[in-house]
């Protein structure tokens, strides 16, 4: 007689707090159960995710897998004869997301566990995969944003150190980013800021791409004093509307309604 396999139980972390505090609150729940944490490995993250990846790994004990971890944006990229991904073009999220993860699985019957709130109103990546069933505890056990930082709070881990300036995990050039955060990233990260630019211009033939719908990263970047001085007054006027919100919180609320599109639901949970 075959013996039957195992069901496998999964968990991908972006690096950013929703999927973070959905591991600290499995391992709470369910101490017992054998999960199996990834990471999509894009090669282009912030260097605070990277920290804080580790630092998940060291609070919590556990062992993150790295997932494609041979071929990075740069190789897809080349693929993809330079065509910079866009939101209506995210090939970005297919090849290194989506497939290393469902090449992780491969046959296997997997139970994926999703970081989606119940305060949330999005789906994020339910895998097309017959064998990867999605399930979502923090739905399930009403778990809302001001349970997931006491989670975050209460274990040591924290919120990622680019939480200051930037509410989403992903890339360093990732195209849902806001214009603050465009420059934000100049002025945390001027080197990789540079890169992002590079990524626009640099192509022989003389096609033009630009990261953010109608101009190029410099020319957002000359904008500068307006952005900023735009995004404060924000920030301002929601701080008085509620007075007791943490700084993360008010960021937060702000840059969701700089927002034209939806956050990625495969890279920012
Ligand atoms: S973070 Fe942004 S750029 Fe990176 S893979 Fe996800 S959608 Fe694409």
């Amino acid at each position: 007689m075959t013996e039957k396999k195992k069901i496998r139980h999964i968990l991908g972390l972006s690096g950013g707090k929703d999927s973070t505090a959905l591991a600290i609150f499995l391992k709470d729940k369910y101490p017992n159960l054998e999960i199996e944490y990834f990471f999509c490995d894009t090669h282009k993250e912030l260097p605070e995710t990277y920290d804080y990846l580790k630092r998940i790994e060291a609070r919590l004990g556990i062992k993150i897998n790295y997932l494609g971890a041979t071929k990075g944006f740069d190789y897809w990229l080349a693929l993809h004869s330079g065509y910079l991904p866009s939101p209506k073009s995210r090939w970005c999220t297919i090849k290194m997301k989506i497939q290393p993860l469902e090449e992780f699985v491969g046959d296997d019957e997997a139970v994926s566990y999703i970081a989606i709130r119940a305060d949330e109103n999005r789906e994020g990546y339910i895998s097309t995969k017959p064998n990867i069933k999605p399930v979502f505890p923090f739905r399930e056990w009403g778990l809302v944003k001001a349970d997931i930082m006491k989670l975050l709070e209460d274990s040591g881990i924290g919120l990622p150190d680019y939480y200051r300036w930037r509410s989403r995990s992903g890339c360093f050039f990732c195209f849902f980013q806001r214009k603050y955060e465009w420059v934000m990233l100049a002025k945390e990260h001027p080197d990789l800021f540079a890169k992002a630019v590079e990524y626009e211009q640099n192509h022989e033939d003389g096609r033009r791409y630009t990261w953010t719908e109608g101009e190029t990263l410099l020319e957002l970047l000359s904008r500068k004093d307006e952005i900023i001085v735009r995004h404060h007054k924000a920030m301002e006027k929601e701080q008085k509307s509620y007075a007791n919100q943490s700084l993360s919180e008010v960021l937060d609320k702000v840059l969701d309604q700089e927002d034209e599109e939806s956050p990625c639901l495969v890279c920012h949970l």
